[in-house]
């Protein structure tokens, strides 16, 4: 059986690894090497990452004890969960997942996937090269193509809802090298929160994600926020800017299947996709070649986890800066020792504690009602 990738990002890769030598494997990918330009943070959890170094050696930048969860006025409580995390630098993680898929698979970079077309009875791919253009014969072709998936617009694919993100490497005063430190407020997002992910005690990637003008976002963060602003320095490193995908959506039809971006396959309320489109890989590869297992087995893993990160984003809009300076102030130290029991890579965690927490701590009742009402409690 011929199964053809379309691109060479994490999803597109490691689902190349996955399907092995089960089939006959073709991956496209349209640039000259695949994790270029940078759109990613490159926070994963710890198990992440155990399953990752089996194929990337190199790629590890620093490690995360737990996060900062700062509301709008500068205050912030410390959270500790369950799993920890790593930063790993996304150049190199693809180069390592290509090389890796070079095993199994035959790779074609500088290859853009154009269109299929049935050709003497065959599928085949149009596909454009700098020599020229060839048609490729595939049984299954899998879109791995991103957030704005050709192959899904094609095949008419249902689309998920699109937060933009911006997002500066520069010199920064962090508050803890081993703390992520996350924003809230709709003075620094529209609908989603603003980051710093430490890379050593003196440089970060500090970033908004909004449904909205991210970048005026970013700026106001740097300027304006009684915190960020005493500790963002001038001279930025890199900028990158991209886009992130909110919401599962169809990923099959025929032979026709979507991992990744292009599927949604990114987790709700951060934004984080490499978790996902590894565990989408695994069980790919695992139900190869029936695509119907494929999605209910993704479904049966992630799909509490869907659902209960689609309430938590939903909270992100509804919570005024005045809520979240109340959640901070009452919650400062309740909070900070039930947080253990929180898990980065399942949100279904938060349900178990939140009810006892909103029990303790003396919010408004007009706060808890909308906490409530939004996490179905
Ligand atoms: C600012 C930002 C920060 C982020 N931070 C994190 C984070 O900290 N942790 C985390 O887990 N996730 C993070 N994410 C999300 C993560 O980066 C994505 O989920 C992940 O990169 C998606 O992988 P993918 O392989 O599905 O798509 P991509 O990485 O976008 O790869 C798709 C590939 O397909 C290629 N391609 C596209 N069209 C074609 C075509 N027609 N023919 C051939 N090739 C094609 C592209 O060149 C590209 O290489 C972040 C996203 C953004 C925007």
């Amino acid at each position: 059986m011929k199964v053809l990738i379309v691109g060479g990002g994490p999803a597109g890769t490691l689902a190349a690894i996955n399907l092995g030598n089960k089939c006959e494997v073709t991956l496209v990918e349209e640039h000259q090497a695949a994790g270029f330009p940078v759109q990613c943070a490159g926070l994963i959890s710890q198990p992440c990452y155990d399953k990752l170094k089996k194929y990337s050696k190199r790629s590890l930048v620093n490690r995360i004890e737990g996060a900062f969860f700062f509301s709008p006025d500068g205050n912030y409580i410390e959270m500790v969960g369950k799993r920890k995390g790593v930063v790993i630098e996304r150049k190199i993680l693809d180069f390592e997942l290509i090389k890796e898929a070079s095993r199994t698979a035959e790779i074609f970079l500088k290859s853009t996937y154009v269109e299929s077309c049935v050709e003497s009875g065959s599928k085949k791919a149009r596909i454009v090269t700098s020599s020229g253009e060839r048609l490729e014969e595939y049984d299954l072709l899998i879109g791995a193509d991103g957030v704005n998936s050709r192959v899904a617009r094609e095949f008419g694919f249902s689309r998920p809802e699109i937060f933009s993100a911006v997002q500066v490497e520069l010199a920064f005063e962090c508050l803890d090298e081993n703390m992520v430190e996350l924003y809230f407020g709709r003075y620094y997002s529209d609908g989603f929160f603003a980051y710093a992910i430490p890379i050593d005690s003196s440089t970060a990637r500090l970033g908004v994600v909004s449904k909205s003008d991210p970048k005026s976002y970013l700026e106001r963060l740097v300027e304006k926020h009684p915190s960020v602003s005493k500790r963002a320095g001038k001279s930025v490193i890199e900028v990158n800017a991209g886009a992130i995908p909110v919401g599962l959506n169809e990923i099959f039809k025929e032979n026709v299947c979507l991992i990744g971006d292009s599927a949604g396959m990114v987790k709700p309320y951060t934004g984080g996709g490499i978790y996902y489109h590894l565990l989408a890989a695994e069980i790919l590869g695992r139900n190869f070649p029936d695509l119907g297992k494929y999605r209910s087995d993704y479904l049966k893993l992630l799909g509490k986890d869907y659902r209960t990160g689609m309430r938590i984003l939903r909270l992100y809009s509804k919570l005024s800066d005045t809520d979240y300076n109340e959640l901070v102030r009452v919650g400062k130290d309740m909070f900070e020792s039930y947080t253990k029991e929180l898990d980065m890579d399942h949100p279904s965690s938060l349900l178990s504690i939140l009810p006892r927490l909103i029990k303790l701590v003396s919010l408004k009742p007009a706060l808890i009602a909308k906490i409530a009402k939004e996490l179905a409690l």
